[in-house]
């Protein structure tokens, strides 16, 4: 979210600069393990239809967000695959009556195609005839976190923007015009009500699977879900625990997913772990994003949850309006609050 924000407010022609508690391969930031996902229907089943109609505004957004950018990022809308394995057939039901009443809130949301396995084996054919039956979400997206986040700081670098790296401040420690507190989860000591909702994921490398869009599959606790990156990497996730554990991936967690991949195609076996990551979402009480002003032109953007990269385009619209027009028409229309401290 401060990459982003910096950069429009840099393009907009103000004098930017960054504070970042850690460098510039955004480690410590949920963003670097997050699967960048943008689905907002398929998402409609476990939040509010406010995110639901911000997400719809980040699908389209983000491709002219990434004009600007000098290098290319990987993105695409060929939808979300839904799967379910036959002993999670009450539970798909029960996704799939979600996501029709979501559709009736937001008639302008693509409705959900109902497939059968030769469909399934049309849109996946390497999937083949393992599932017999799945949910297309069309125009559903993704997009590559790591290739924006570069692609965003070397054109925030070439638009002359300062870059503080390891150097985590507090709000009132910037003395600016105006301050945007994007701190995640590292905003807690100053608005308590955040918490982490830790979550872990895999990288695989697997060069025998091709998959054309990310796969959800069905799951009693958590919507577990394979998103292909380029060049045959593919982020598996994520578990969603109640906790502000770091600490490395459990025995549980990877047995878990990896045998969710395994399922889907058999061609995960022979791939490589690249890597294991545990990062957590910052996350508010209703599970909503906020923007909270704590000062006159002190604004504190958080909450982002499991939606950062769906919502983000919406978030900085409605913050480039506060700084624009002191108010702001999106917001309301997103039914996101400014709240005052
Ligand atoms: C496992 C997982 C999977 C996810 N999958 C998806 C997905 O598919 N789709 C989706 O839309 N979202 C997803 N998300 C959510 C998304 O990653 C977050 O919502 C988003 O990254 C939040 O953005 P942010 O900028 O608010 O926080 P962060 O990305 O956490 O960035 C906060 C930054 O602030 C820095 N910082 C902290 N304290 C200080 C300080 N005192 N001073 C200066 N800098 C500081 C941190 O170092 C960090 O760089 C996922 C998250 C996780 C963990």
């Amino acid at each position: 979210m401060g990459r982003l924000l910096a950069l429009a407010l840099a393009r907009a022609g103000h004098a930017v600069q960054v504070f970042e508690a850690g460098g510039p391969e955004a480690e410590g930031a949920a963003a670097r393990v997050a699967a960048a996902m943008l689905a907002p229907l398929a998402e409609s089943a476990i939040t509010e239809t406010s995110v639901v109609q911000m997400g719809q505004h980040g699908l389209t957004r983000w491709p002219e967000l990434m004009a600007e950018l000098d290098t290319p990022v990987f993105f695409q809308r060929n939808g979300t695959l839904i799967l379910w394995h036959r002993q999670d057939a009450s539970e798909a039901s029960r996704f799939g009556q979600q996501l029709a009443a979501t559709c009736q809130q937001l008639p302008s949301l693509p409705a959900p195609q109902h497939l059968d396995a030769a469909a399934i084996a049309t849109l996946e054919p390497t999937i083949g005839n393992r599932f017999s039956q799945g949910l297309l979400l069309p125009g559903e997206g993704q997009l590559d976190n790591r290739g924006l986040l570069n692609a965003l700081l070397l054109q925030l670098q070439q638009a002359g923007v300062a870059m503080h790296w390891h150097s985590p401040r507090q709000p009132e420690d910037v003395h600016s015009d105006w301050v945007f507190d994007c701190r995640g989860l590292g905003a807690s000591e100053q608005w308590p009500a955040l918490r982490a909702v830790r979550g872990e994921v895999l990288r695989l490398h697997a060069p025998g699977v091709e998959l054309q869009r990310p796969v959800r599959l069905v799951h009693p606790r958590y919507p577990l879900y394979i998103a292909p990156k380029p060049g045959n990497v593919f982020v598996v996730g994520a578990t969603e625990i109640e906790s502000d554990d770091m600490s490395p991936m459990s025995v549980r967690s990877s047995l878990e997913l990896l045998s969710a991949a395994y399922s889907v195609h058999s061609g995960f076996g022979e791939a490589r772990i690249l890597e294991s990551a545990t990062q957590c979402r910052p996350t508010l009480p209703n599970n909503l994003p906020a923007i909270r002003r704590i000062k006159p032109r002190t604004l504190q953007i958080n909450g982002l949850y499991r939606h950062g990269f769906l919502i983000a385009p919406a978030m900085l619209d409605v913050v480039l309006e506060l700084v624009q027009h002191g108010a702001s028409a999106l917001a309301a229309q997103f039914d996101l609050a400014i709240e005052e401290a």
